[in-house]
């Protein structure tokens, strides 16, 4: 897939949330001119990531816009929603974002995922999760959903990982980025030298 400029990241973060924008709506976001909102709307329709509507853009049907939580277009098969109480249905690419985006969205009314080898939506606080297997099709370290726990467990059995209910997943992936983080910051935060005393 293309990259994407930061501006039709921006238009595209906005579709995800809204589900489709009017041309007057992307030109209040980017304070691009109507010419240039309407290059844009087609560039997005021309790689096939939105469709073209008589006012605007809206999400095409199989793809649910950019991950809310590291942006990368949303792929059908992965995608895991968040219902909002307002109503808003947020989409993470894949149960690796959507478990982690959950921490953050704490009013999430109900979560739904994708059984990784159905295609069928789950509830995703009843799905199982096989964590870093070496099946990674988005996020590292991968996280794919199943509806039953023996199709988990025979997915791990072949390919590698540790199988989890959602509540353990959504820890261990967690902790798993936090170690991540600290691998690859190791300078991070607090002024200096944290190991002498
Ligand atoms: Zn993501
Ligand atoms: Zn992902």
């Amino acid at each position: 897939m293309k990259n994407l400029s930061p501006r039709q990241q921006k238009i595209l973060n906005l579709l995800t949330q809204k589900g489709d924008l009017t041309i007057a709506e992307i030109r209040q976001l980017t304070g691009i001119s109507q010419a240039t909102a309407y290059r844009e709307v087609q560039t997005l329709a021309q790689a096939g990531i939105a469709q073209k509507t008589p006012g605007g853009l809206s999400l095409l049907p199989a793809i649910a816009g950019l991950c809310l939580h590291c942006h990368r277009l949303v792929n059908s098969r992965l995608v895991f929603y968040l219902e909002q109480p307002d109503g808003e249905r947020r989409a993470a690419c894949c149960a690796h974002c959507g478990l982690l985006a959950l921490n953050h969205l704490p009013n999430t009314q109900q979560a739904t995922t994708t059984d990784f080898l159905y295609g069928s939506f789950l509830n995703a606080a009843h799905a199982w999760y096989v964590l870093q297997s070496t099946v990674a099709p988005c996020c590292q370290p991968s996280v794919l959903a199943f509806g039953q726990k023996t199709d988990a467990e025979r997915f791990a059995t072949g390919f590698g990982g540790q199988v989890c209910d959602f509540t353990t997943a959504q820890k261990q992936i967690a902790l798993l980025m936090s170690l991540h983080q600290t691998e690859h910051h190791e300078k991070s935060s607090t002024n200096n030298s944290p190991h002498t005393p």
